[in-house]
């Protein structure tokens, strides 16, 4: 499923694991303290590989972690990608904890940070949508509305943003949202 914006960008939704997708970058959701987990930041690490874990330990040594909203850059190891991007989103408690603004600015912030590398095709999953708990029918139209904006921005270098979607359940959410 897609969506086509001026110029070819486009928006497109995969149902699939993200660590079989080739992309500049792949997004993953990290947590603060970038020490791995499961879902997909597991996923992402074992088909990446040990270099993975060895540039974020040296991040974490810099600067202690992430903050929730922001992410850090590593290379992609074995991944079909030159980049992936660590990106925190937030624990979803009540939705009065600013959860909706730091899943976009988690978002907003990868999108950048393509844009500092000049990439064209970024990949993200379904950010806190698993162990977070953020329920998916909220985060979808969160997520998809950071990418749109982004698409429509003239100055933009990325050509397509994909969210890869390891459920039905998730990428039905997200083709409603969309
Ligand atoms: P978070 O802690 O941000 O909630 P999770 O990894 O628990 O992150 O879940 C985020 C989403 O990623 C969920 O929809 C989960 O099903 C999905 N996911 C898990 N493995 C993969 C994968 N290999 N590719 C794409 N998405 C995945």
């Amino acid at each position: 499923m897609e969506r086509q914006f001026p110029g070819g960008k486009r928006l497109r939704l995969v149902l699939g694991d993200i660590t079989r997708i080739p992309a500049d970058a792949i997004v993953n959701a990290a947590n603060s303290h970038l020490c791995g987990g499961g879902g997909v930041d597991g996923a992402i690490h074992r088909a990446g590989g040990p270099s993975l874990m060895r540039e974020l330990d040296q991040i974490r040594a810099r600067s202690g972690g992430c903050p929730t909203g922001g992410a850090v850059a590593t290379s992609a190891g074995n991944l079909p990608a030159r980049f992936v991007f660590h990106a925190v989103g937030p624990v979803y408690r009540d939705g009065g904890r600013r959860e909706a603004d730091l899943l976009a600015a988690c978002h907003r912030t990868c999108l950048q940070m393509a844009e500092e590398r000049d990439l064209r095709v970024v990949t993200f999953p379904a950010i806190s949508t698993g162990v977070y708990g953020y329920p998916v029918a909220q985060a979808a139209p969160i997520a998809l509305a950071a990418a749109r904006a982004h698409l429509e921005r003239e100055d933009t270098r990325v050509r397509e943003i994909v969210f890869v979607l390891f459920d039905q359940c998730t990428f039905d959410a997200f083709a409603r949202a969309l």
